[in-house]
């Protein structure tokens, strides 16, 4: 298959999509031919710019205002995407946040927001997204982005780490429970990824992290939605239940 239009006729759904590596992911299936449904929690302007830049590469596109912890606008939101766009093919639960403190410091709130950002939202969409494609009958992918401080945890993110290495165990169990009806759910675990979500990281600090990064560098946004395109695509359709760390060789 070309793969240009590998995801022709498809729709993904991506929350966390107005920016850093849900927006380099939305691109990256629009130029594949997807259509796109993609959540955003606060900022509309952001979100009305990737809509447009989406449409210009001439697919569907329809950004949905949505706090992806909050259990009924995530179903309200899978509800709207079906309507508007017939079926759904995808989902990428992308949404995350970070409260870095160690835990000595950490405040109640701070977890709790930090767990249900991460990780109840996960359990939110898939939910209403697994009762649509099994309704469908189609199969589909899901894909879960992880990181690597899930896998081998970070000093001043306990809360964060958990909640990542809690949607590894959820990608595990959800891709045993839905094999069987053709949809895979798998993993995708970044390493350090140039976005928001880093750019406040101190030059000390980014210094003594580039020491153990083998290949010596962050990675992009870019490199990242490539490797998520790869994993929801036709060529990918014998892999499930797995988690892949895209981190420079960091977790080796
Ligand atoms: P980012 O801060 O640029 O983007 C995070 C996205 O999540 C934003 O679009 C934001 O609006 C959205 N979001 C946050 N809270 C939300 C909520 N309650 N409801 C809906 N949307 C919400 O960061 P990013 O680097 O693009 O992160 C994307 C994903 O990748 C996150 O899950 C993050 O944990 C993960 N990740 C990032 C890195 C990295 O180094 N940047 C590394 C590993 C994993």
């Amino acid at each position: 298959m070309n793969d240009a239009m590998n995801f022709r006729g498809k729709t993904i759904l991506i929350t966390g999509g107005s920016r850093g590596i849900g927006r380099a992911i939305a691109l990256e299936l629009a130029a594949r031919s997807a259509n796109i449904a993609f959540t955003y929690h606060s900022r509309v302007e952001a979100a009305r710019a990737v809509e447009q830049e989406l449409q210009a590469l001439g697919v569907e596109a329809q950004a949905y205002q949505a706090d992806a912890a909050d259990f009924e606008a995530a179903q309200a939101v899978v509800r709207q995407v079906r309507e508007r766009f017939g079926a759904l093919h995808g989902l990428v639960n992308n949404a995350g946040m970070t409260r870095d403190k160690l835990l000595i410091m950490m405040k109640e709130d701070d977890w709790d927001a930090v767990l249900d950002t991460n990780l109840k939202s996960v359990f939110n969409l898939s939910k209403a997204v697994v009762a649509l494609l099994l309704k469908q009958k189609q199969g589909g992918s899901i894909l879960n982005i992880s990181s690597i401080s899930g896998v081998i945890g970070m000093a001043g993110q306990t809360n964060y780490s958990a909640a990542k290495a809690g949607m590894i165990g959820f990608t595990k169990a959800l891709a045993k429970e839905v094999a069987s009806r053709g949809i895979t759910v798998n993993a995708l675990a970044p390493g350090l990824i140039e976005t928001e979500m880093t750019e406040g990281l101190s030059a000390e600090y980014r210094a003594k992290l580039l020491e153990t990064i083998p290949l010596g560098r962050f990675g992009t946004a870019t490199e990242i939605a490539r490797i998520a395109a790869f994993l929801l695509s036709e060529d990918a359709r014998y892999i499930t239940g797995q988690v892949l760390c895209a981190d420079g060789g960091l977790v080796m």
